[in-house]
């Protein structure tokens, strides 16, 4: 299994993320390359990337699993304001030039918001941006999340991810990322994730899902909500998220998981062993306040 969950990135740059992952246990890890907020990037440290390399063989952490995520505030979705739009396909690109020169394969996308553009339109507007982001040479696949369908969020389903994906140039460089809580709350019944894999793999490809988020959620099945709980403390379940985990069609995909901190800790480690034994840990805020706050070992 791949497991790991999302790591910041500070000044180590990736040789901190990678120390992070490890200390959780984790096979593999998504970062940012700086706050998911903003845009503000610091160079690209060849020394520490060296260094983590080095730190990720020694650590059981395949670099070809590690993925990187695109900032929220990307939008490739309106171009009402061009210079926005302009701006987030020159940060795009300019984010992918730096994974590559890190040797990372993968970079998360949210498609984008419509705000006060038709659904249709705003959905072409995605694929021409991704058509003027990746050409021939690009080497890392960008991978375009499933959308819970807050607000005038695009991609919240197969018929939009679908209409996205058959605009684009070089579709081998694109891929998906699917997300627990966002497919939830999108109205997907996670209980019945079989069916929707077999409609993924009938619309666009099983081939084509690069990555997961795995998330239990806060709200009901189609509330259009987006708020993260910790695996088997939400309205998906336990054993429904161990289900897409172990799904024998999605072995080799890399599962991350974005659950929320607990008491400002990590839950991390506690929730990649539930998920490792298969067994709900009824006690995770108290595990995770053992170990971190009150140092016990485990
Ligand atoms: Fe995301
Ligand atoms: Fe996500
Ligand atoms: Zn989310």
């Amino acid at each position: 299994m791949i497991i790991g969950s999302h790591v910041s990135f500070g000044k180590d740059q990736l040789l901190g993320s990678a120390k992070m992952a490890a200390s959780y246990g984790a096979n593999t890890f998504m970062f940012y390359t700086g706050a998911p907020q903003n845009t503000i990037r610091a160079d690209i440290n060849a020394d520490l990337i060296d260094k983590a390399k080095y730190f990720m063989q020694e650590n059981n952490i395949d670099i070809n699993n590690i993925i990187c995520h695109a900032p929220y505030i990307i939008n490739l979705a309106n171009k009402e304001k061009v210079e926005s739009w302009n701006f987030s396909i020159a940060f795009l690109k300019n984010e992918i030039s730096r994974i590559t020169k890190m040797g990372i394969n993968y970079i998360v996308v949210h498609p984008g918001n419509a705000l006060k553009l038709n659904k249709m339109e705003a959905l072409a507007n995605i694929s021409e941006a991704i058509n003027y982001i990746i050409d021939e040479d690009t080497l890392p696949m960008i991978l375009l999340e499933t959308m819970a369908g807050k607000g005038s969020e695009c991609g919240i389903n197969l018929y939009e991810l679908k209409e996205i994906y058959n605009n684009i140039n070089l579709k081998d460089k694109v891929g998906f990322c699917l997300d627990t809580c966002h497919l939830n709350d999108s109205g997907v019944d996670i209980a019945k994730f079989d069916d929707y894999l077999i409609e993924f793999d009938n619309e666009i490809g099983i081939d084509k899902i690069k990555c997961i988020h795995i998330n239990d959620s806060k709200n009901i099945i189609g509330a259009h909500k987006d708020r993260h709980a910790n695996i088997g403390f939400g309205t998906i379940g336990f054993d429904n998220l161990i289900n897409v985990i172990y799904n024998s069609k999605l072995k080799d995909v890399p599962k991350i998981l974005e659950t929320p901190y607990i008491n400002d800790y990590p839950p991390y480690k506690f929730e990649i062993d539930m998920i490792v034994s298969k067994k709900f840990n009824a006690n995770l805020e108290k595990s995770v306040v053992d170990y971190y706050k009150n140092g016990l070992n485990f």
